[in-house]
């Protein structure tokens, strides 16, 4: 589904990225994890189309679409969900309104007719259902106000809504306390599905013990220097991240 080959991107003449390789499988839940400066930030900005990046090399690409062709509106209407690292505050904007935007961005740009509020309470009433998440949210402004964990039942209500094929989640370095590390573990088990693949960017292997990742890398001064299933996550948790680092050969 998202095949990443030799990619090389940087921002404001630095090179971040420096030929990372990566393959996901439709169904599949990959964890990116490593050392903080590293590039994960990067990776899924660059996927999303966020602004200020350069990419000199190599190719993203999502069932086969260019997505590096792509503006970042037309990448969301492909598919692609990238969940902030630091979810904004729109206060003064109801959420619900904010959703429903959203929503019929995606929905326009793929041709598709808008949802009338009728058609988007429908939706809403359903996606809470299967979360079970309370409506309390909704009426709230975006994010005002939000403790950690609501901030990311946010998020999971945005990425059930939006339906995505790649769903990107870029976890915080400083940790999630553990109400809000479950609502985003149970949010992607409960989206995991075999037509949508997930990157889990993290820097504690913690949130993988509630999220059981297909495979995880290891993503090192801008490339993947290991990749291995869920044990690879407890012996970076054991050893650190220097043990990788001193198993890659350095750059030619
Ligand atoms: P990670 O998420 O793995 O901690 P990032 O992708 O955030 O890493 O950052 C990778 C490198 O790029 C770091 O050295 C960081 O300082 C640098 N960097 C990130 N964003 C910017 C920016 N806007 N301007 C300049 N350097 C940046
Ligand atoms: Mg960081
Ligand atoms: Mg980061």
């Amino acid at each position: 589904m998202l095949k990443i080959e030799n990619l090389h991107a940087g921002i404001g003449g630095k090179e971040i990225l420096k030929g990372l390789t990566l393959e996901v499988a439709a169904g599949e839940v990959h964890a990116i994890m490593g050392p903080n400066g590293a590039g994960k930030s990067t990776l899924g900005n660059i996927i999303a189309g966020r602004d200020g990046y350069e990419v000199t090399r190599g190719s993203v690409k999502l069932d086969g679409v260019d997505l590096l062709a792509l503006e970042p509106e037309e990448r969301a209407a492909a598919g692609v969900f990238l969940a902030f690292q630091y979810p904004v505050e729109i206060p003064g904007v109801n959420n619900t309104y904010f959703l429903r935007a959203a929503l019929n961005a995606q929905r326009k740009a793929r041709g598709e007719s808008e949802l009338d509020s009728m058609q988007f309470l429908k939706k809403v009433r359903e996606k809470l259902a299967v979360l079970s998440l309370k409506d309390e949210l909704l009426h709230r402004a975006v994010n005002e106000g939000f403790s950690g964990g609501e901030k990311k039942r946010n998020e999971i209500f945005q990425l059930a809504l939006l339906e995505p094929k790649l769903a990107i989640l870029d976890e915080t370095d400083s940790g999630l306390d553990i109400d809000a590390l479950k609502a985003v573990a149970d949010g992607v088990n409960l989206m995991r599905s075999p037509e949508r693949a997930f990157l889990v960017i993290t820097h504690y292997q913690r949130l993988l013990d509630y999220i059981r990742p297909d495979v995880v890398h290891v993503l090192a001064d801008g490339r993947i220097v290991e990749s291995g299933g869920p044990e690879l996550a407890l012996q970076l948790e054991e050893h650190g991240y220097a043990w990788v680092k001193d198993r890659v050969a350095p750059e030619a």
